[in-house]
C-alpha cells in the first residue's frame, strides 16, 4: 500500500504555528486578529464548516466573528453586511461561506469583498494576482493540495507532471497554477477532456476535484504517483443503519491506495488543510494590511 498523506497532522502543525505568530502579533504588535464568516441560510453541511471554522479560528488565538442571514436575505443585504466588515478594522479576513441561495448572485458578492480581506483568494483581485505571479492571498484548499504534495515528495516538485481533474474557480484552476508556480508541468482535465483514464495516467501527482464519488479507479493512477482527493460527497451507508451516510472523495481510495506511491485519505486529509490555510492566510492579510 501507498503511504497515507497525514494532512489531519500536517494541518496541526500550520495551526500551531499560526497560533504562535498570533501570539507574537500580540505582544509585539498589540494586535490580535480577526476572521469574519458570513453564513447566509441554513444549508446544513455549511453549518458544520462554519463552527469548525470558528473554533480553530480561537483556538489560534484570533478574533473569531460570525455573522448569520436568513435564507431569504437579500442581494443588497449581504453586500452591505461585506461593505461593513471591510470597513470594520477588527477584521483582517472575510470569508463570505459558499454556495449562497440560488436567489443570490454569488460572483457579485464575492467582489464586494476587499481584496486586503479576502482571505479565500476568491476576487477578481486575488485571482489576478496568482495568474500574474505577484504577491497576494491564494485560495485555502489549492494551497492545502501544494503543501500536501510536497510533504508527500520531499519538499521539491520541480519537472513533476500534474493531471488536475476540474477547473472549478474555487479549486481546478487555482490548483492548476500552484502547482505550475511550483515548477510542474501542468494538465487541467475536465468534463469535455478525452480519455480521462489516459490523461490521468501520466500524472505523477493526481489532483482530483470534481463531486464524483470514487470516479478515479486503479488503472488511471500511474504506479508510485501521489494522489490528493478534494473531493468531498456524501453518500448512502445502508451499513451504518438506515438513511446513514458517509463522506468518500473522488478517488476510489481502496482501489487505488495499493497503486499510488502516497494518497490523500477522505475525510481527513484535504479538507483539515483548507481550514488550515484560512488562518495562515488570516494572519498574511492582519500583516499586509499594516505593513507588517
Ligand atoms: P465544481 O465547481 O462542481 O467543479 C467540478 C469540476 O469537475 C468542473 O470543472 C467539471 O468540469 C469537472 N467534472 C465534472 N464531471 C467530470 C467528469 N465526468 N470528468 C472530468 N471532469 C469532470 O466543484 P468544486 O467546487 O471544484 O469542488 C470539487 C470537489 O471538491 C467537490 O466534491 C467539493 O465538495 C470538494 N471541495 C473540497 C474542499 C475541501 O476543503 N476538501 C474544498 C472545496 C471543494 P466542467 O468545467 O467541464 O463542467
Amino acid at each position: 500500500m501507498g503511504a497515507l498523506i497525514d494532512g489531519k497532522a500536517i494541518a496541526a502543525g500550520i495551526r500551531e504555528d499560526v497560533a504562535k505568530e498570533v501570539a507574537a502579533l500580540k505582544s509585539d504588535h498589540g494586535f490580535t486578529p480577526g476572521l469574519a464568516v458570513v453564513l447566509v441560510g441554513e444549508d446544513p453541511a455549511s453549518q458544520i464548516y462554519v463552527r469548525n471554522k470558528g473554533k480553530m479560528t480561537e483556538e489560534a488565538g484570533m478574533n473569531s466573528f460570525t455573522h448569520r442571514l436568513p435564507a431569504d436575505a437579500t442581494q443588497d443585504q449581504v453586500e452591505a453586511l461585506l461593505e461593513t466588515l471591510n470597513n470594520d478594522d477588527s477584521v483582517d479576513g472575510i470569508l463570505l461561506q459558499l454556495p449562497l441561495p440560488k436567489h443570490l448572485d454569488e460572483a457579485s458578492a464575492i467582489e464586494r469583498i476587499s481584496p486586503n480581506k479576502d482571505v479565500d483568494g476568491l476576487t477578481e483581485a486575488s485571482a489576478g494576482r496568482l495568474s500574474l505571479g505577484k504577491k497576494g492571498i491564494r485560495p485555502c484548499t489549492p494551497a492545502g493540495c501544494v503543501i500536501l504534495a510536497k510533504s508527500a515528495l520531499d519538499d521539491d516538485l520541480s519537472g513533476k507532471n500534474v493531471v488536475v481533474i476540474g477547473r472549478s474557480i474555487l479549486v481546478g484552476k487555482p490548483a492548476a497554477l500552484l502547482f505550475l508556480e511550483q515548477n510542474c508541468t501542468v494538465t487541467i482535465a475536465h468534463s469535455r477532456t478525452k480519455d480521462l483514464g489516459e490523461v490521468c495516467r501520466q500524472a505523477d501527482i493526481l489532483v482530483a476535484a470534481v463531486g464524483r464519488p470514487k470516479m478515479v479507479p486503479a488503472d488511471w493512477v500511474k504506479p508510485g504517483a501521489c494522489v490528493i482527493d478534494v473531493g468531498i460527497n456524501r453518500i448512502p451507508a445502508p451499513e451504518k443503519g438506515e438513511g446513514k451516510t458517509r463522506v468518500v472523495g473522488d478517488v476510489d481510495f481502496d482501489a487505488c491506495k495499493d497503486v499510488a506511491g502516497q494518497i490523500t485519505p477522505v475525510p481527513g486529509s484535504v479538507g483539515p488543510m483548507t481550514i488550515a490555510g484560512l488562518l495562515v492566510n488570516t494572519v498574511t492579510a492582519a500583516k499586509l494590511r499594516r505593513r507588517l
